[in-house]
């Protein structure tokens, strides 16, 4: 069985985040908590890419479109649709136009927990509700009633795997195996050897 520090997550920097110059903010968020940036890459997307991307899940449909209802009623709020599958088949082709807007960055980051991890520091889907301290409560502000009305997708910075299956199958949707650089840091031994030997 792996070790959990071998474990890994795939990140994306949206559009938005390089056009608000947070790409240092961001990454720096993942390295001080002792997370590795194995591998990184700065590129527009194709429509295609982004589609299979999001589709990868064959549950991403449901479960996207049940928890943009779920926000909606939460806040009192009538959701646009009550069918889950008609507010991602829609959100789909938003997302298309979104995140080939410009470039994005992809990454890999690797270390205990990794997924998990990830999601805390970013932070929920919808800005409006995520928690302060995380990157999508800190660095921006945008609801689902806001980009649903307007007829957009969310403007929340990144994208995170929110599983390990997902982020195996992100990681080789994105990345080639020649892409992926295994290296090993110092600060690794600090927070994984059994022996602190200082
Ligand atoms: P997450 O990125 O938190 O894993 P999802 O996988 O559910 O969220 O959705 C993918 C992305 O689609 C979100 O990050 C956000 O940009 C956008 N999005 C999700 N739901 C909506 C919605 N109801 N309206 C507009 N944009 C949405
Ligand atoms: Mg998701």
């Amino acid at each position: 069985m792996a070790h959990y520090k071998d474990e890994r997550t795939l990140v994306i920097i949206k559009p938005d985040a390089i056009q608000r110059t947070l790409i240092g903010e961001i990454i720096g968020r993942y390295e001080r908590i002792g997370l590795k940036l194995v591998t990184m890459k700065m590129f527009v997307p194709t429509a295609e890419m982004i589609e299979q991307h999001y589709t990868l899940d064959p549950q991403w449909r449901r479960v996207t479109g049940e928890k943009t209802i779920k926000g909606y009623m939460d806040k009192g709020l009538k959701p646009p649709s009550t069918d889950p599958l008609e507010i991602t088949r829609i959100l789909l082709e938003k997302l298309k136009e979104y995140m080939t807007a410009g470039p994005v960055i992809a990454m890999i980051w690797q270390g205990a927990h990794a997924v998990k991890i990830v999601r805390k520091l970013t932070g929920g889907t919808e800005p409006l509700t995520s928690d302060v301290g995380t990157i999508r409560g800190d660095y921006v502000l945008d609801s689902y009633q806001m980009s649903d009305s307007d007829g957009r997708a969310i403007r929340n910075l990144v994208h995170a795997s929110g599983s390990v299956k997902e982020a195996e199958d992100e990681i080789k949707h994105w990345f080639t195996k020649k892409e992926i650089i295994d290296h090993k840091l110092i600060s690794e031994q600090i927070t994984y050897d059994i022996e602190f030997g200082c």
